[in-house]
């Protein structure tokens, strides 16, 4: 089959590898569709991902298909369903999967590959986190459940509630589903955004305002200008991984307010906080990092419901042959969201 492999920094070759044998408890799928993600980017640009993926390694992690075959012993699946797969499972045994914090799970089982015209998907992901997809919902929808479902989780632990005010720092494909959703579950939203193609995909997609930082002196004074007394936002997320958005973060929110650090910043990273507003403005510092198998199904029901939809979000189609130059493309910040790469092409 023709796959990607991911080599290092920004070295990706599309080769003919052997298609993964099947074994107990285990499915292949033929990947209808595969999305661009920023994840993807950041391990492109990095080279590596400390805890998702090492090189040499197939890649590649949000993606629908159809089942090829399935091993001994699966059930629930047969071979020609139409499914998406996550890229991770928990053990469901170990001390943080007892505490639901499954997605900090002490073995968290990855599963790379999907940039190519086949994917094993083992039995734990198999038994956890693969989905059904009805005919009314199409591959490339379905292979947005995956960032969807960490967005959720992201909201839901930052307690976001009816009629706050809530501030979304970075414009890429994260950044945009925390807006919508937010906007969904009732919030005001202020979005703040670089590119201009950006801005207009923020405001689409239900920012009630968006700060476009190449526009204004300070973005932080910006930002407050547009909450009630200036007072600063309930709720902040920053979604862009970056120290200089990280401070801006903290220099948003009201006092009593959260922020939420979603962004994971490059290894070694160190941001300079002031204790004093901290700690006399009484501000909740929160990270989520990415989801469980409940956010998951979450996710998947409000693709099903067409709450969020494919379009939104896909901007391109690509062939897998070109994933390389699509990648490069997508990292000099053109306006595209996430494309989908399209294998047997
Ligand atoms: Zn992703
Ligand atoms: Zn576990």
């Amino acid at each position: 089959m023709t796959a990607a492999v991911l080599y290092g920094k920004e070295d990706v070759k599309i080769e003919r590898v052997p298609i993964p044998r099947v074994g107990h408890g285990e499915a292949l799928i033929k990947v209808q569709v595969a999305l661009t993600c920023g994840t993807d980017l950041k391990v492109y640009q990095r080279g590596y991902h400390a805890r998702m993926i090492v090189p040499p390694a197939l890649f590649g992690h949000e993606l629908a298909g159809v089942i090829e075959e399935v091993g001994a012993g699966v059930k629930g699946f047969r071979s020609g369903m139409r499914v998406v797969a996550l890229n991770s499972a928990p053990c469901q045994m170990c001390f943080y999967c007892s505490k639901h914090q499954e997605n900090l799970c002490e073995d968290l089982l990855f599963n790379n590959g999907a940039y190519a015209e086949y994917i094993k998907i083992p039995r734990r992901i198999v038994e956890s986190n693969m989905l059904a997809v009805p005919s009314n919902v199409s591959y490339e929808e379905a292979a947005m459940v995956e960032p969807l479902a960490c967005v959720l989780r992201g909201l839901h632990e930052t307690n976001v509630e009816i009629g706050d005010t809530v501030v979304v720092i970075g414009g890429g494909p994260i950044g945009l589903m925390f807006i919508q959703v937010a906007k969904l579950t009732g919030c005001n939203v202020i979005a703040v955004a670089k590119r201009d193609s950006q801005v207009s995909a923020a405001k689409r997609l239900g920012a009630d305002d968006v700060v476009q930082i190449t526009q204004v002196q300070d973005a932080v004074d910006a930002v407050r200008a547009l909450t009630p007394d200036r007072r600063g936002a309930d709720v902040v997320i920053e979604a862009v991984g970056r120290p200089e958005a990280w401070e801006w973060a903290i220099d948003m929110v009201r006092k009593g307010g959260t922020v939420n650090f979603f962004g994971g910043c490059a290894s070694g990273t160190k941001v300079a906080l002031d204790t004093n507003r901290l700690h006399y403005s009484e501000i909740s510092l929160k990270a989520t990092f990415h989801h469980t198998p409940e956010t998951v199904r979450k996710a998947f029901a409000l693709i099903a419901e067409r709450k969020i939809r494919g379009a939104d979000y896909i901007t391109g189609e690509a062939p897998l042959s070109r994933l390389q130059q699509v990648l490069r493309h997508m990292l000099n910040r053109n306006g595209d969201i996430k494309t989908a790469i399209i294998p047997g092409h």
